[in-house]
């Protein structure tokens, strides 16, 4: 394996790579439907936007992959960020910087691989679109041009996130490194941690501009089930995709985080009582009318959900939490699968 050269401007690079503000953050549907059109484009089972810093190959999206995170020396698309043009490898195992990469010879089995550079606003190379395949193939050039036009859209993107900074959920208020500490690495959405630290800006924010928030609490139906019955990575799998399925149905400004184990909080700021049954009721009928398929399970899983609307001012967070979860409690008691609201 020939490890990444580092670029010439690598100190400038990085900074840019920084000044995204992309970084630690989570996941979001706008690059998660990007990296499933690679899939479905190119017909590939595998698909990644990732930023390359200092020493990581970091994943803002991706489709088929089990993690987020790679080392950047063992990374294909640090390659990419040395070279101002698309990196294509039609049989990993007659290439000579990748035949014996360990995601090659074991792991995933990465038998094809393209990379696409991602710029900057600014200009910068920080990352790439990729598309992977577990047998060697070849692109035709129209499907090279789709991943080249999909790389450009992802670059319209960054560029939309500098015009859109101040609402950008307050992610510019906290530095990367603090972000970092505040994902969940299963998940990729925020932990704990990153909730509290959310939903402590949220709060105020509502209060000042006088507007109701919703707080809502998802818990998986029966999850031991789905482990004893498939396994615990198969749960992992399920856990990832429901994070997404959660993030694709949710407006820019909402937030989802993983409370712990099955149990996720979502919060929806600014929210009318009517819009409310609707994107959580849209989230419960998603979940339940599509199963995860793994590999070689295909698993059905249905969400309970406790819901309260509340004005700010009325009330602190750990009350409204307090609220949604008891909520939670009797959807779970009315049969599982449904969706109440706290009274
Ligand atoms: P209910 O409908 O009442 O919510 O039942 P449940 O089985 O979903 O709830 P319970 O609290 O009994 O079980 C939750 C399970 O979630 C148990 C635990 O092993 C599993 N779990 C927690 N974290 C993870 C994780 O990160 N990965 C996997 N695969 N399983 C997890
Ligand atoms: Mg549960
Ligand atoms: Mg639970």
């Amino acid at each position: 394996m020939i490890e990444p050269p580092i670029p010439a401007n690598e100190i400038e690079r990085v900074a840019a790579v920084h000044r995204l503000n992309v970084l630690d953050t989570p996941l979001e549907e706008r690059f998660d439907r990007i990296t499933r059109m690679v899939c479905t484009a190119l017909g590939v089972p595998m698909a990644a936007f990732s930023l390359i810093d200092e020493t990581r190959q970091w994943q803002k999206s991706n489709a088929g992959l089990p993690g987020y995170v790679i080392p950047r020396n063992q990374s294909f698309c640090a390659h990419v960020v040395n070279q101002d043009e698309m990196l294509t490898v039609p049989d990993t195992s007659k290439d000579m910087r990748f035949h014996d990469h360990p995601a090659v010879t074991s792991g995933l089995g990465v038998g094809f691989y393209a990379g696409a550079p991602v710029h900057s606003p600014d200009g910068f190379l920080v990352g790439s679109l990729c598309a992977i395949d577990t047998k060697p193939r070849d692109l035709t050039p129209e499907q090279l041009q789709v991943l080249r036009d999909l790389a450009d859209m992802v670059e319209a993107e960054l560029r939309a996130d500098l015009l859109q900074r101040d609402n950008a959920k307050l992610l510019s208020l906290l530095q990367a490194s603090q972000r970092q500490a505040m994902i969940d690495p299963l998940t990729h959405i925020w932990n704990r941690a990153g909730l509290n630290e959310i939903l402590k800006r949220e709060w105020s924010e509502a209060r000042r501009r006088e507007q109701p928030v919703v707080v809502a609490i998802v818990d998986v139906d029966h999850f031991k089930k789905v482990n004893d019955t498939y396994g615990h990575p198969a749960g992992d799998l399920v856990l990832q995709s429901l994070a997404r399925r959660i993030t694709s149905v949710l407006r820019t400004e909402d937030t989802v985080g993983r409370m712990g184990g099955e149990e996720f909080l979502v919060v929806l700021p600014n929210c009318k009582p009517e819009e409310m049954l609707q994107v959580l009721e849209r989230m419960r009928t998603l979940i339940a009318a599509v199963p995860v398929e793994t590999g070689n399970s295909v698993i059905s899983f249905t969400l309970s959900c406790g819901a309260i609307l509340v004005d700010p001012k009325a009330m602190t967070v750990e009350q409204a939490i307090e609220h949604a979860d008891q909520a939670l409690y009797e959807a779970k008691q009315a049969g599982r699968n449904r969706i109440v609201l706290a009274r």
